[in-house]
């Protein structure tokens, strides 16, 4: 095996050059490909990490190509690497595979400010676009928690959430055009055209899809003016019910925040019980952008359904503080990334005895969602710290907190009592999972998810990759 990995590395260097091929321990050992590293992570893989034989740093699509062209005459897997902040071990390496990291090919290739669109390379982090479109006037829709950290192409392959969905949608609804090196090593353009009439659009198959049928190599993505006035506004709950109603007189009256971001706090020691739910007050964050004259308007009628709500204003500033500090948790985490030896992100203790799901579901179903999952989490010592929504309503988070007093139990009740609240979701119509992908973590759950429609995707996956080399085992493909 290791003269194989060897043999295999030292073909990349006589094609690609020596300074894009890193071989050495010490390096490959820190891609690991999940955000918090296996030691720490929430839930226990199911498939165990395995080191890289070897990493190539691509600078261009013809890099790619090669890259896939000599790892598939050598039965090597692929997996296709961005910034590694993906929670679900999407870009952990697998046995003897070449990892892609594409972070080398992070140039701006071109921004029309007059189509308001961007053509970029993979690697390019989403905090550095959007500052660099910023001067043109534009932003980037897409503003997760991660904007500092995480790679546009691992943001389109797991078609990412951000703080200002409820206006401009997911990663993947900004997503216009890709170019992609399928597993068979051929290169592919899915057009960036607005609106087509002509087949389905090919772009839907990479974006979510965690690198399994090819790596993208190029995004065209759709940028939107800097809003004439964005306003912040901030709301204090007593009862999640009530902001989840205020929540939906919005949507219903078609109010759309562009950003919605409300939560329980965690509740006091000793306040959370296994088996039931606990009243614990929210905060309620909304953004509105647009022309001056809508914006007010909508902050006037928002206020106005909140108040009736039971929901009370927050003191000045304070939706303004939530925003400006609202990357502050990439910040800390990149930080802690670069100071660790091994390249782990480790977690306090109070952090490996919970865990943060997030399902989608119709708005209809939350309440019974929150209800069942604190009641079945009982014969696993879990409760439900918090719960909220963010976005759209349809995108709801749970945070689930280990209550025994015994540690021993720990790992196996997060993981099954995950694994409940996930079937919660589907058997209630919704999705496991709404921003971080399946990586190998949920892979275990994709036949439920997806029915008999996994075999279609396996199909598909086989049309483009033959020889199943493109990040195998992830996505359950
Ligand atoms: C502190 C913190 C906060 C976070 N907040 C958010 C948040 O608010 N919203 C959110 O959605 N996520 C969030 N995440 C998760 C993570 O940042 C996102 O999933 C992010 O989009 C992953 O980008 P990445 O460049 O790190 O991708 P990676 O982790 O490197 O890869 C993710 C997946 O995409 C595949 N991939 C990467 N690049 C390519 C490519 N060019 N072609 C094909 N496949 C590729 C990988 O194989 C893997 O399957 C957060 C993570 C952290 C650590």
């Amino acid at each position: 095996m290791v003269r194989k990995s060897e043999q295999l590395a030292d073909l990349l260097e006589r094609v690609l050059g020596s300074s894009k091929v890193l071989r050495d321990q010490a390096t490959t050992h820190r891609y690991r490909g999940i955000a918090w590293g296996p030691a720490s992570s929430p839930l226990p893989l199911v498939v165990p990490l395995a080191p890289a034989a070897v990493v190539v740093r691509p600078e261009s699509a013809d890099d790619v190509v090669a890259t896939v062209r000599i790892a598939r005459e050598a039965g090597a897997p692929i997996v296709p690497y961005g910034s590694g902040t993906g929670v679900h071990a999407g870009a952990a390496p697998v046995q003897g595979c070449v990892v892609l990291d594409l972070g080398a090919m992070n140039r701006i290739i071109r921004i029309s400010r007059e189509d308001r669109t961007a053509r970029v390379g993979p690697g390019v982090v989403l905090g550095d676009l959007d500052r660099e479109v910023g001067a043109h006037g534009l932003m980037v829709g897409h503003d997760p928690w991660s904007q500092p950290i995480a790679s546009i192409g691992g943001a389109v392959s797991t078609n990412g959430v951000g703080y200002l969905a409820g206006k401009y949608g997911s990663m993947g609804d900004q997503v216009l055009g890709l170019e992609v090196v399928l597993g068979d090593g051929s290169l592919i353009r899915a057009r960036a055209v607005p609106k087509t009439s002509t087949g389905p659009s090919l772009r839907h198959l990479f974006i979510g899809a965690e690198g399994v049928f090819g790596a993208i190599t190029e995004v065209d993505v759709r940028l939107f003016p800097i809003p004439e006035r964005r306003a912040l506004v901030g709301y204090r709950v007593d009862r999640f019910e009530d902001g989840l109603e205020a929540v939906m007189d919005m949507v219903a009256l078609q109010l759309r925040p562009s950003m919605i971001d409300y939560e329980e706090d965690d509740a006091a020691e000793g306040v959370l019980r296994v088996g039931s739910l606990v009243d614990v007050p929210s905060s309620m964050f909304l953004a509105f952008d647009g022309f001056a004259e809508e914006v007010d308007a909508q902050v006037r009628r928002a206020d106005e359904i909140c108040r009736q709500r039971g929901c009370d204003p927050m003191a000045e500033g304070a939706a303004q503080e939530f925003w400006d500090t609202r990357h502050a948790s990439a910040e800390r985490y990149l930080r802690d990334r670069a100071a660790d030896p091994d390249g782990l992100v480790r977690r306090s203790w109070s952090r490996r005895s919970s865990t943060y799901l997030n399902v989608t579901l119709s708005p209809s179903t939350i309440l019974e969602f929150r209800a069942r999952a604190a009641r079945e989490l009982a014969p696993y010592h879990l409760a439900v710290k918090n719960a909220g929504v963010w976005g759209i309503p349809e995108l709801v988070s749970v945070r689930l907190a280990h209550l025994a007093a015994d540690a021993s139990t720990v790992e196996a009740d997060l993981v099954a009592g995950s694994d409940l609240v996930l079937r919660i979701a589907q058997q209630l119509g919704g999705s496991m999972e709404y921003c971080h992908g399946v990586g190998v973590q949920l892979a275990h759950l994709m036949g439920e998810e997806h029915g008999a429609a996994l075999d279609a995707l396996r199909r598909l996956k086989r049309s483009v990759d033959p020889d199943g080399i493109m990040n195998p085992g992830k996505l359950g493909l």
